[in-house]
């Protein structure tokens, strides 16, 4: 069998991110179940919790879902890594949040970005088969950022404001400082 191979990663000023990406004609085509392979690995080195196949190149409707565990919720297990084909959101919360995304096409710049906090979606996974779900939170904001890709919408054009753009190191500090005055007020109560 032939073994996976890491891709490279678009960056930002790359065409291909910027493209409206096509449907999957035939999921099992080898070269498909290959390129899936490969972002699979080129995903999981790189610690991203999604992949977009725009961002290795392939101006293709698919996107990978890492597993992750829902911190707000530790007592529902961590979820599988999902294969995402051909996908459509046909219903989506009224309700939003803004939250912290980074994307590995934009490496060391994060922005806070408003997405819906429940969304309707169905796809078609690797193996063919129709899937219909409802994803939340953290899941429903990966599953809004990596359609965006294959949109060609990075999450930069959705941030409204610099304010809302910050470095990794910026953000790194930003932590340390939190983290240092939690425990001087912890002394202070003692
Ligand atoms: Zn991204």
């Amino acid at each position: 069998m032939r073994k996976p191979q890491k891709k490279l990663i678009a960056e930002l000023g790359e065409p291909v991110l910027h493209k409206k990406a096509k449907p999957i004609e035939n999921i099992n085509d080898p070269k498909i179940q290959e390129l899936i392979d490969d972002m699979v690995i080129t995903m999981q080195e790189a610690n991203g919790i999604g992949l977009a196949a725009p961002q290795v190149y392939e101006s293709l409707r698919l996107f990978l879902i890492n597993s992750y565990k829902d911190r707000d919720n530790p007592d529902i297990p961590e979820t599988k890594l999902r294969v995402v084909i051909n996908p459509a959101i046909i219903e989506v919360s009224e309700e939003t949040e803004k939250g912290w995304e980074g994307c590995l096409s934009i490496p060391k710049l994060a922005g806070k970005v408003s997405r819906h906090t429940s969304i309707k979606v169905e796809y078609t996974n690797r193996v063919g088969k129709k899937v219909k779900e409802t994803l939340e939170n953290l899941g429903a904001r990966v599953f809004q950022h990596e359609h965006d890709h294959i949109e060609g919408i990075l999450f930069l054009d959705r941030v409204r404001n610099s304010k809302d753009l910050a470095t990794d190191t910026a953000i790194e500090r930003r932590i340390a400082e939190r983290d240092r005055k939690r425990k001087s007020e912890d002394k202070e109560k003692k």
